[in-house]
Protein backbone atom coordinates (compact mmCIF):
# COMPACT_ATOMS: atom_id res chain seq x y z
CA UNK A 1 0.00 0.00 0.00
CA UNK A 2 1.15 3.01 -0.58
CA UNK A 3 0.35 6.45 0.89
CA UNK A 4 -2.53 8.48 -1.98
CA UNK A 5 -1.98 11.90 -0.77
CA UNK A 6 1.74 11.81 -0.29
CA UNK A 7 2.16 10.35 -3.32
CA UNK A 8 -0.06 12.91 -5.33
CA UNK A 9 1.69 15.49 -3.11
CA UNK A 10 4.94 14.26 -4.45
CA UNK A 11 3.73 14.38 -7.96
CA UNK A 12 2.59 17.92 -7.70
CA UNK A 13 6.04 19.20 -6.01
CA UNK A 14 8.27 17.30 -8.42
CA UNK A 15 6.14 17.33 -11.57
CA UNK A 16 7.43 13.26 -11.27
CA UNK A 17 7.37 9.80 -10.10
CA UNK A 18 8.21 6.49 -10.62
CA UNK A 19 6.47 3.88 -12.90
CA UNK A 20 5.56 1.58 -9.97
CA UNK A 21 4.05 4.87 -7.97
CA UNK A 22 2.05 6.35 -11.25
CA UNK A 23 1.13 2.75 -12.15
CA UNK A 24 -0.77 2.89 -8.91
CA UNK A 25 -2.64 5.88 -9.70
CA UNK A 26 -3.58 4.97 -12.95
CA UNK A 27 -5.64 2.01 -11.83
CA UNK A 28 -6.93 2.65 -8.39
CA UNK A 29 -10.54 4.09 -7.81
CA UNK A 30 -9.48 4.92 -4.37
CA UNK A 31 -7.50 7.85 -5.50
CA UNK A 32 -9.77 9.67 -7.67
CA UNK A 33 -10.62 12.37 -4.84
CA UNK A 34 -7.02 13.42 -4.12
CA UNK A 35 -5.84 13.18 -7.86
CA UNK A 36 -8.93 15.26 -8.51
CA UNK A 37 -8.44 17.79 -6.06
CA UNK A 38 -4.56 18.42 -6.44
CA UNK A 39 -5.20 18.64 -10.13
CA UNK A 40 -7.84 21.13 -9.63
CA UNK A 41 -5.81 23.04 -7.49
CA UNK A 42 -2.73 23.38 -9.42
CA UNK A 43 -4.82 24.44 -12.36
CA UNK A 44 -6.54 27.32 -10.38
CA UNK A 45 -3.27 28.44 -9.54
CA UNK A 46 -2.06 28.73 -13.55
CA UNK A 47 -5.62 29.49 -14.90
CA UNK A 48 -7.69 30.35 -12.24
CA UNK A 49 -11.13 29.38 -12.34
CA UNK A 50 -11.46 29.82 -16.58
CA UNK A 51 -12.16 27.89 -19.43
CA UNK A 52 -10.77 28.20 -22.44
CA UNK A 53 -13.54 27.39 -25.36
CA UNK A 54 -12.01 26.53 -29.15
CA UNK A 55 -14.92 25.97 -32.07
CA UNK A 56 -14.25 22.67 -33.75
CA UNK A 57 -14.78 22.59 -37.65
CA UNK A 58 -14.48 19.24 -38.96
CA UNK A 59 -13.20 20.14 -42.03
CA UNK A 60 -12.88 16.99 -44.19
CA UNK A 61 -14.00 13.32 -43.80
CA UNK A 62 -11.98 12.06 -46.49
CA UNK A 63 -9.15 10.24 -45.30
CA UNK A 64 -6.06 8.12 -47.23
CA UNK A 65 -5.30 6.52 -44.10
CA UNK A 66 -6.94 3.42 -42.76
CA UNK A 67 -6.40 3.60 -39.26
CA UNK A 68 -7.62 0.27 -37.36
CA UNK A 69 -9.60 2.34 -34.81
CA UNK A 70 -10.67 5.22 -36.89
CA UNK A 71 -14.81 5.70 -38.33
CA UNK A 72 -13.36 8.09 -41.43
CA UNK A 73 -10.75 4.95 -42.34
CA UNK A 74 -10.25 4.63 -46.23
CA UNK A 75 -11.68 1.43 -46.09
CA UNK A 76 -15.15 2.19 -44.58
CA UNK A 77 -17.08 2.49 -47.75
CA UNK A 78 -20.49 3.06 -45.59
CA UNK A 79 -19.41 6.24 -44.63
CA UNK A 80 -20.46 9.64 -47.19
CA UNK A 81 -18.06 11.62 -47.89
CA UNK A 82 -17.70 15.39 -47.73
CA UNK A 83 -15.52 18.26 -47.78
CA UNK A 84 -15.78 21.93 -46.75
CA UNK A 85 -15.26 24.77 -49.26
CA UNK A 86 -13.33 27.67 -47.97
CA UNK A 87 -16.92 29.73 -48.10
CA UNK A 88 -18.50 27.05 -45.61
CA UNK A 89 -15.14 27.66 -43.36
CA UNK A 90 -15.37 31.33 -43.10
CA UNK A 91 -18.93 30.76 -42.53
CA UNK A 92 -18.57 28.46 -39.46
CA UNK A 93 -15.66 31.48 -38.59
CA UNK A 94 -18.49 34.01 -38.88
CA UNK A 95 -20.80 32.29 -36.69
CA UNK A 96 -18.26 31.18 -34.42
CA UNK A 97 -16.97 34.48 -33.71
CA UNK A 98 -20.08 36.01 -32.83
CA UNK A 99 -20.90 33.38 -30.54
CA UNK A 100 -17.20 34.25 -28.45
CA UNK A 101 -14.79 31.74 -30.16
CA UNK A 102 -11.88 33.52 -30.67
CA UNK A 103 -9.72 30.24 -31.25
CA UNK A 104 -11.32 27.92 -34.63
CA UNK A 105 -9.44 23.85 -34.48
CA UNK A 106 -9.46 22.63 -38.22
CA UNK A 107 -9.57 19.15 -37.80
CA UNK A 108 -10.12 16.49 -40.67
CA UNK A 109 -8.84 13.04 -41.95
CA UNK A 110 -5.85 12.89 -44.44
CA UNK A 111 -7.16 14.57 -47.56
CA UNK A 112 -4.91 15.18 -50.20
CA UNK A 113 -7.86 17.72 -51.60
CA UNK A 114 -6.20 19.78 -48.87
CA UNK A 115 -2.60 21.19 -50.60
CA UNK A 116 -0.60 23.61 -48.91
CA UNK A 117 -1.67 25.88 -51.55
CA UNK A 118 -5.80 25.03 -50.52
CA UNK A 119 -4.88 25.71 -46.91
CA UNK A 120 -2.77 28.52 -46.47
CA UNK A 121 -5.24 30.13 -48.53
CA UNK A 122 -7.90 29.18 -46.20
CA UNK A 123 -6.01 30.34 -42.98
CA UNK A 124 -4.93 34.00 -43.84
CA UNK A 125 -8.11 34.39 -45.39
CA UNK A 126 -9.11 33.95 -41.37
CA UNK A 127 -6.18 35.40 -40.45
CA UNK A 128 -6.82 38.64 -41.82
CA UNK A 129 -10.30 38.67 -41.02
CA UNK A 130 -10.09 37.62 -37.26
CA UNK A 131 -6.99 38.76 -36.09
CA UNK A 132 -7.52 38.51 -32.88
CA UNK A 133 -8.23 34.72 -33.12
CA UNK A 134 -5.97 31.83 -33.27
CA UNK A 135 -5.94 28.84 -35.73
CA UNK A 136 -5.34 25.60 -34.78
CA UNK A 137 -4.86 22.69 -37.28
CA UNK A 138 -5.41 19.44 -36.77
CA UNK A 139 -4.71 17.39 -39.95
CA UNK A 140 -2.42 14.44 -39.30
CA UNK A 141 1.24 13.86 -40.95
CA UNK A 142 2.74 16.42 -43.30
CA UNK A 143 6.03 17.29 -44.31
CA UNK A 144 8.39 19.69 -42.46
CA UNK A 145 8.25 22.13 -45.59
CA UNK A 146 4.20 21.83 -45.25
CA UNK A 147 3.77 22.82 -41.58
CA UNK A 148 6.88 25.62 -42.55
CA UNK A 149 4.31 26.91 -44.93
CA UNK A 150 0.87 26.41 -42.86
CA UNK A 151 2.76 28.28 -40.31
CA UNK A 152 3.86 31.18 -42.40
CA UNK A 153 0.20 31.61 -43.40
CA UNK A 154 -0.51 31.91 -40.13
CA UNK A 155 -1.90 28.67 -38.22
CA UNK A 156 -0.85 29.32 -34.29
CA UNK A 157 -0.99 25.64 -33.08
CA UNK A 158 -1.33 22.12 -34.19
CA UNK A 159 -2.79 19.37 -32.67
CA UNK A 160 -1.04 15.56 -33.19
CA UNK A 161 -1.58 13.24 -31.09
CA UNK A 162 0.82 10.23 -30.83
CA UNK A 163 -1.75 7.61 -30.23
CA UNK A 164 0.40 5.94 -28.43
CA UNK A 165 4.16 6.07 -27.25
CA UNK A 166 5.49 2.13 -27.95
CA UNK A 167 6.08 0.87 -31.49
CA UNK A 168 5.36 -2.31 -31.29
CA UNK A 169 1.40 -0.92 -29.74
CA UNK A 170 1.35 1.41 -32.61
CA UNK A 171 1.62 -1.52 -35.42
CA UNK A 172 -1.28 -3.19 -33.89
CA UNK A 173 -3.41 -0.13 -34.40
CA UNK A 174 -2.19 1.64 -37.69
CA UNK A 175 -1.81 -0.50 -41.23
CA UNK A 176 2.03 -1.29 -42.59
CA UNK A 177 1.68 1.86 -44.68
CA UNK A 178 1.76 4.00 -41.40
CA UNK A 179 4.86 4.81 -39.56
CA UNK A 180 5.08 5.07 -35.64
CA UNK A 181 8.72 7.01 -36.30
CA UNK A 182 7.32 9.53 -38.93
CA UNK A 183 4.30 10.12 -36.31
CA UNK A 184 7.20 11.30 -33.64
CA UNK A 185 8.82 13.29 -36.46
CA UNK A 186 6.43 14.88 -37.44
CA UNK A 187 5.64 16.35 -33.50
CA UNK A 188 9.42 17.62 -33.34
CA UNK A 189 9.28 18.90 -36.98
CA UNK A 190 5.84 20.71 -35.68
CA UNK A 191 7.56 22.36 -32.20
CA UNK A 192 10.46 23.34 -34.47
CA UNK A 193 8.62 25.20 -36.66
CA UNK A 194 7.01 27.68 -34.19
CA UNK A 195 3.66 25.89 -33.45
CA UNK A 196 1.84 25.72 -30.32
CA UNK A 197 2.13 21.75 -30.44
CA UNK A 198 -0.74 19.38 -29.26
CA UNK A 199 0.13 15.20 -28.64
CA UNK A 200 -2.01 12.67 -26.79
CA UNK A 201 -3.56 9.44 -27.13
CA UNK A 202 -6.65 7.16 -26.51
CA UNK A 203 -7.09 5.85 -22.98
CA UNK A 204 -8.09 1.86 -23.72
CA UNK A 205 -7.61 1.44 -26.92
CA UNK A 206 -7.16 -1.92 -28.15
CA UNK A 207 -4.14 -4.37 -26.74
CA UNK A 208 -3.29 -1.04 -24.79
CA UNK A 209 -1.59 -2.15 -21.70
CA UNK A 210 -0.91 0.07 -18.28
CA UNK A 211 2.55 0.14 -19.17
CA UNK A 212 2.20 1.21 -22.73
CA UNK A 213 0.80 4.37 -20.73
CA UNK A 214 3.39 5.12 -18.64
CA UNK A 215 5.34 5.01 -21.96
CA UNK A 216 3.09 7.76 -23.17
CA UNK A 217 3.75 9.70 -20.00
CA UNK A 218 7.09 9.86 -20.60
CA UNK A 219 6.61 10.77 -23.81
CA UNK A 220 4.77 13.62 -22.89
CA UNK A 221 7.29 14.51 -20.34
CA UNK A 222 9.82 14.51 -22.99
CA UNK A 223 8.30 16.35 -25.45
CA UNK A 224 6.51 19.01 -23.31
CA UNK A 225 3.78 19.82 -25.25
CA UNK A 226 1.49 22.62 -25.01
CA UNK A 227 -1.64 20.88 -25.07
CA UNK A 228 -2.78 16.92 -24.36
CA UNK A 229 -5.33 15.27 -25.45
CA UNK A 230 -6.62 12.12 -23.96
CA UNK A 231 -9.92 10.44 -24.48
CA UNK A 232 -11.11 7.17 -24.27
CA UNK A 233 -11.34 4.92 -27.43
CA UNK A 234 -14.78 4.15 -28.25
CA UNK A 235 -15.58 1.52 -30.90
CA UNK A 236 -16.76 2.13 -34.50
CA UNK A 237 -19.22 -0.62 -35.68
CA UNK A 238 -17.19 -0.24 -39.20
CA UNK A 239 -14.06 -1.22 -38.51
CA UNK A 240 -12.01 -4.14 -37.38
CA UNK A 241 -12.09 -3.06 -33.86
CA UNK A 242 -15.94 -3.26 -34.05
CA UNK A 243 -17.37 -4.51 -30.74
CA UNK A 244 -13.82 -3.99 -29.08
CA UNK A 245 -14.30 -2.60 -25.79
CA UNK A 246 -14.13 1.17 -24.86
CA UNK A 247 -11.95 2.50 -22.65
CA UNK A 248 -12.61 4.18 -18.67
CA UNK A 249 -14.05 7.01 -17.96
CA UNK A 250 -12.14 6.92 -14.46
CA UNK A 251 -8.93 5.92 -15.75
CA UNK A 252 -9.40 8.78 -18.53
CA UNK A 253 -10.04 11.22 -15.47
CA UNK A 254 -6.90 10.05 -13.64
CA UNK A 255 -4.93 10.42 -16.17
CA UNK A 256 -6.00 13.70 -16.70
CA UNK A 257 -5.06 14.90 -13.32
CA UNK A 258 -1.89 13.35 -13.27
CA UNK A 259 -0.82 15.04 -16.69
CA UNK A 260 -1.61 18.32 -14.95
CA UNK A 261 0.17 17.43 -12.30
CA UNK A 262 3.31 16.28 -14.23
CA UNK A 263 2.70 19.78 -17.11
CA UNK A 264 1.07 22.24 -14.64
CA UNK A 265 0.85 24.63 -17.65
CA UNK A 266 -0.33 22.30 -20.30
CA UNK A 267 -3.76 23.59 -21.89
CA UNK A 268 -5.86 20.21 -21.71
CA UNK A 269 -9.38 19.57 -23.39
CA UNK A 270 -11.73 17.60 -21.50
CA UNK A 271 -13.30 16.02 -24.55
CA UNK A 272 -15.98 14.85 -27.08
CA UNK A 273 -14.85 11.28 -26.51
CA UNK A 274 -15.56 11.77 -22.49
CA UNK A 275 -18.55 13.34 -23.04
CA UNK A 276 -19.76 10.70 -25.18
CA UNK A 277 -18.94 7.54 -22.54
CA UNK A 278 -20.09 9.34 -20.18
CA UNK A 279 -23.25 11.87 -19.33
CA UNK A 280 -21.44 14.01 -17.51
CA UNK A 281 -18.17 13.66 -18.80
CA UNK A 282 -17.09 17.44 -19.78
CA UNK A 283 -17.27 18.69 -16.40
CA UNK A 284 -15.54 15.64 -14.71
CA UNK A 285 -12.98 16.04 -17.56
CA UNK A 286 -12.70 19.84 -16.16
CA UNK A 287 -12.58 18.91 -12.48
CA UNK A 288 -10.10 16.70 -12.70
CA UNK A 289 -7.48 19.42 -14.20
CA UNK A 290 -8.59 20.01 -17.82
CA UNK A 291 -9.20 23.74 -18.56
CA UNK A 292 -10.34 23.81 -22.31
CA UNK A 293 -13.70 22.30 -24.50
CA UNK A 294 -13.87 21.87 -28.02
CA UNK A 295 -17.98 22.77 -28.77
CA UNK A 296 -18.84 21.70 -32.55
CA UNK A 297 -19.10 24.55 -34.73
CA UNK A 298 -19.27 22.16 -38.23
CA UNK A 299 -22.31 22.91 -40.61
CA UNK A 300 -25.07 21.11 -38.86
CA UNK A 301 -25.55 18.94 -41.76
CA UNK A 302 -22.34 17.40 -41.76
CA UNK A 303 -21.77 16.08 -37.77
CA UNK A 304 -23.12 13.23 -38.63
CA UNK A 305 -20.54 11.88 -41.04
CA UNK A 306 -17.58 12.86 -39.20
CA UNK A 307 -18.31 9.70 -37.30
CA UNK A 308 -14.94 8.80 -35.58
CA UNK A 309 -16.31 6.51 -33.15
CA UNK A 310 -19.68 5.32 -32.13
CA UNK A 311 -22.29 8.01 -30.59
CA UNK A 312 -20.01 11.03 -31.04
CA UNK A 313 -21.92 13.53 -29.22
CA UNK A 314 -22.04 16.60 -31.52
CA UNK A 315 -25.20 18.70 -30.57
CA UNK A 316 -27.03 19.80 -27.29
CA UNK A 317 -23.89 21.74 -24.76
CA UNK A 318 -21.34 19.65 -27.14
CA UNK A 319 -22.54 22.35 -30.08
CA UNK A 320 -21.20 25.85 -30.18
CA UNK A 321 -24.36 27.23 -31.06
CA UNK A 322 -25.44 26.30 -27.35
CA UNK A 323 -22.65 28.12 -25.84
CA UNK A 324 -24.92 29.73 -23.09
CA UNK A 325 -25.92 25.56 -22.43
CA UNK A 326 -22.18 24.98 -21.69
CA UNK A 327 -21.49 27.81 -20.03
CA UNK A 328 -24.72 27.42 -17.42
CA UNK A 329 -23.18 23.87 -16.53
CA UNK A 330 -19.64 25.19 -16.58
CA UNK A 331 -20.48 27.99 -13.86
CA UNK A 332 -22.39 25.30 -11.85
CA UNK A 333 -19.85 23.76 -11.91
CA UNK A 334 -17.56 26.32 -10.44
CA UNK A 335 -15.67 27.57 -13.56
CA UNK A 336 -16.36 30.18 -15.90
CA UNK A 337 -15.84 30.47 -19.70
CA UNK A 338 -13.39 32.82 -20.71
CA UNK A 339 -13.77 34.34 -24.17
CA UNK A 340 -10.09 35.21 -25.71
CA UNK A 341 -7.56 33.34 -27.34
CA UNK A 342 -6.29 31.13 -24.40
CA UNK A 343 -2.42 30.97 -25.25
CA UNK A 344 -0.45 28.45 -22.98
CA UNK A 345 0.84 30.17 -20.00
CA UNK A 346 4.83 30.18 -19.84
N1 LIG B 1 -6.35 12.93 -39.11
C1 LIG B 1 -6.00 13.73 -37.96
C2 LIG B 1 -7.15 13.90 -37.01
C3 LIG B 1 -7.59 12.61 -36.43
S1 LIG B 1 -9.12 12.60 -35.57
C4 LIG B 1 -4.80 13.13 -37.29
O1 LIG B 1 -4.28 12.14 -37.77
O2 LIG B 1 -4.32 13.67 -36.32
C5 LIG B 1 -8.59 13.12 -33.97
C6 LIG B 1 -8.36 12.04 -32.94
O3 LIG B 1 -9.52 11.26 -32.74
C7 LIG B 1 -7.32 11.00 -33.29
O4 LIG B 1 -6.03 11.49 -33.08
C8 LIG B 1 -7.67 9.83 -32.38
O5 LIG B 1 -6.88 9.83 -31.19
C9 LIG B 1 -9.14 10.11 -32.03
N2 LIG B 1 -9.95 8.95 -32.44
C10 LIG B 1 -10.05 8.38 -33.65
N3 LIG B 1 -10.83 7.27 -33.59
C11 LIG B 1 -11.22 7.14 -32.31
C12 LIG B 1 -12.01 6.19 -31.60
N4 LIG B 1 -12.54 5.13 -32.22
N5 LIG B 1 -12.21 6.38 -30.27
C13 LIG B 1 -11.68 7.44 -29.64
N6 LIG B 1 -10.91 8.36 -30.24
C14 LIG B 1 -10.67 8.22 -31.57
Amino acid sequence: MINIEETVNRLRETNDLDDEALLYLIQNDECNSILFKHADSVRREIYGDKVYIRGLIELTNYCKNNCLYCGIRRDNKSVGRYRLSKEQVLLCCEQGYELGFRTFVMQGGEDPYFSDDVLCDIISDIKNKYPDCAVTLSLGERSRESYKLLFKAGADRYLLRHETADKAHYEKLHPNDMSFDNRIKCLYDLKETGFQVGAGFMVGSPFQTYENIIADLRFLQKLKPHMVGIGPFISHCQTPFAGYKNGDTFVTLRLLSIIRLMLPNVLLPSTTALSTIHPDGRILGLKAGANVVMPNLSPKNFRSLYSLYDGKAAFGAESAQELEKLKEIVSKAGYSVCVDRGDVKK
